[in-house]
C-alpha cells in the first residue's frame, strides 16, 4: 500500500466507494467523474503504478482485470459495445498512479481517442 495513493485509500476503506465487485485480487467501482454513461474502474489490490511497472508475475492479475471488466460490461448491459482503457504516464492522461482499467460504454465512442 502507498500512503499517498487515492486508490490504496479506497482499498483500505479510508475513502468511500460503492463497490460493484471485489475479490482477493481486484476491486471495481464507478468512476467519480464519468466520461460515459457507464464508467467503471477495475483496480488490483496490489499497488502497481501502471502497466509499465507490470512484471511477468502479474500476468494472471492483468488477465483478471480484463476479465472482470468484461464481465461487468456484460452485467451492465453494454451489448452494443464497450471500451477498455489503461493509461500509462502523464502524456496518456494518467492522473492516478495506481494501475486501473477503465470500462467505458453506453454511448458511441470515437476513434482515434483524444
Ligand atoms: P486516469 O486518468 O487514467 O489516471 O484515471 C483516473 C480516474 O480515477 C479518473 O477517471 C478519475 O475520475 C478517477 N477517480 C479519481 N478519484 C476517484 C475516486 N475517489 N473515486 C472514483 N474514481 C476516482
Ligand atoms: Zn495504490
Amino acid at each position: 500500500m502507498s500512503q499517498e495513493c487515492i486508490f490504496c485509500k479506497i482499498i483500505a476503506g479510508d475513502i468511500p466507494a460503492k463497490l460493484l465487485y471485489e475479490d482477493d485480487d481486484v476491486l471495481a467501482f464507478n468512476d467519480i467523474s464519468p466520461v460515459a454513461p457507464t464508467h467503471i474502474l477495475v483496480i488490483p489490490r496490489k499497488h502497481i503504478i501502471g502497466p509499465a511497472a507490470l512484471t511477468e508475475a502479474d500476468q494472471a492479475l492483468t488477465g483478471k482485470l480484463v476479465q472482470v471488466g468484461t464481465d461487468l460490461a456484460a452485467q451492465t448491459g453494454l451489448t452494443e459495445g464497450f471500451r477498455l482503457v489503461i493509461n500509462d504516464g502523464k502524456s496518456a492522461g494518467q492522473t492516478v498512479f495506481h494501475l486501473h482499467l477503465h470500462v467505458l460504454g453506453g454511448r458511441v465512442m470515437t476513434w482515434p481517442p483524444g
